[in-house]
């Protein structure tokens, strides 16, 4: 079995979807693994670093994806960056399939069986594969310490022969796996935390952080929770209530980090023009949720703008800015995904389609978009 790592082509990723670590692992399942020539570059893995655990280092993407069973990415590729594998090679990436429905028939057209592991179902059994859990880690501790590098002040409270110095008031809005680890980073650094979320299971996680919880408790609060554990979109009714309490405390703070996403859907508005108005100067508000067009009103994706004073930090692909650790991680649920992919007494690609985890991720199979939300419309 051939297992191709060619480079990522989108000049702002950082990671890799193998690590010298990994690289090992597969060897041991038996494998052959090419991994593109400066693949790991901006990760700080070198290529004598992926030679020695075991890799044959490709010259040229060609050469890399040439006869590959399994090609192992952090983006979706293009066609045209598959060609050389073998007809119906695994592709396992992040293929981000929303709103890019003719991007995977092209990937369909291409041949090649496609999964994508932001679908991977969140049970204990895939707990390890878990990417949306691995990189929202990283994202939510990164939010603060770009936070703290933008804010003009100091986070802990200091008491100095020159004067005491307040803590900054930090302020997490939606509490899922970014949003907890933004709430434990910016405790760690001394601030004083507060933290919102629509699911009433994110109270409890809140406090045992040390945070304190702020939120409309009402009838629908109590219901907001989906059997899959994501927020609902929630009524126009509770949008207005959570507005009003919101712009009462969002005035105090100094770092607004937002997090909060919907599946499939924008990102909720959180933070009305007026809303971020009324921070005074030098606060900062770094929206997570930029990419799927974020949780304020004025974020620009990909950009910091400073509005009257306070600044918007609309950073995309933040876990990849974080690039060794995000890609030691995201390997790390490569690795566990395609273990289940590969046979035990052959060592050769032999996929379970019986198996929830194959049927839950595969997008493409046989030239077809196989998930019916993804298929283009006639
Ligand atoms: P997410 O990225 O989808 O959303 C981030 C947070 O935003 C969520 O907590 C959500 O409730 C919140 N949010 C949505 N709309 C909001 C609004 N209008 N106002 C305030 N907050 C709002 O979330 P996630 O990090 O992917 O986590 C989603 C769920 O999955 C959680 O219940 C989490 O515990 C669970 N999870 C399970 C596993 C597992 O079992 N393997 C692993 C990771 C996460």
């Amino acid at each position: 079995m051939r297992i191709a790592v060619p480079a990522e082509t989108d000049k702002s990723e950082f990671r890799v979807a193998a690590t010298p670590e990994t690289v090992k692992k597969f060897i041991g399942l038996g494998a052959d693994i090419a991994v593109q020539a400066g693949a790991g570059a901006a990760s700080g893995f070198s290529d004598a670093d992926y030679a020695a655990a075991g890799a044959k280092i490709g010259a040229s993407a060609q050469e890399t994806l040439t006869a590959a069973d399994i090609v192992l990415r952090v983006r979706r590729p293009a066609a045209s960056e598959v060609d050389g594998a073998r007809p119906g090679a695994a592709v396992v990436a992040m293929l981000d399939p929303f709103g890019h429905e003719r991007e995977l028939a092209e990937l369909a057209g291409a041949g090649v069986t496609a999964f994508a592991m932001e679908l991977m179902p969140r049970i204990s059994r895939a707990q390890s594969m878990d990417v949306l859990s691995s990189q929202a880690n990283i994202a939510g501790y990164r939010a603060v310490i770009d936070a703290a590098a933008e804010y003009g002040r100091a986070l802990p409270m200091m008491m100095t022969p020159a004067g005491a110095v307040p803590a900054a008031k930090v302020f997490i809005m939606g509490v899922g796996v970014a949003g907890l680890q933004a709430i434990a980073t910016a405790k760690r650094l001394g601030a004083i935390v507060t933290a919102t979320d629509v699911r009433p299971a994110t109270k409890e996680q809140v406090e045992s952080l040390g945070a304190k919880f702020v939120a409309v408790e009402n009838e629908e609060f109590k219901q907001a929770e989906t059997t899959g554990g994501y927020a609902k979109e929630m009524s126009a009714e509770y949008r207005a209530a959570q507005a009003e309490l919101i712009s009462a405390h969002i005035a105090k703070q100094d770092i607004v980090i937002t997090t909060a996403l919907i599946p499939g859907r924008p990102a909720p508005r959180l933070i009305s023009a007026a809303q971020l108005r009324s921070l005074r100067q030098g606060s900062v508000i770094v929206d997570l949720a930029a990419e799927r067009g974020g949780n304020c009103e004025l974020t620009r994706p990909g950009e910091t703008v400073v509005v009257d004073g306070v600044k918007i930090v609309g950073a995309l692909n933040l876990a990849g800015r974080l690039p060794a650790t995000a890609s030691s991680l995201y390997a790390r649920n490569l690795l566990a995904f395609v273990e289940t992919l590969v046979s035990k007494e052959s060592g050769g690609l032999s996929i379970n389609w019986d198996d929830e985890l194959a049927k839950a991720t595969c997008l493409t199979r046989d030239g077809a978009v196989v998930d019916p939300r993804f298929q283009p419309k006639a």
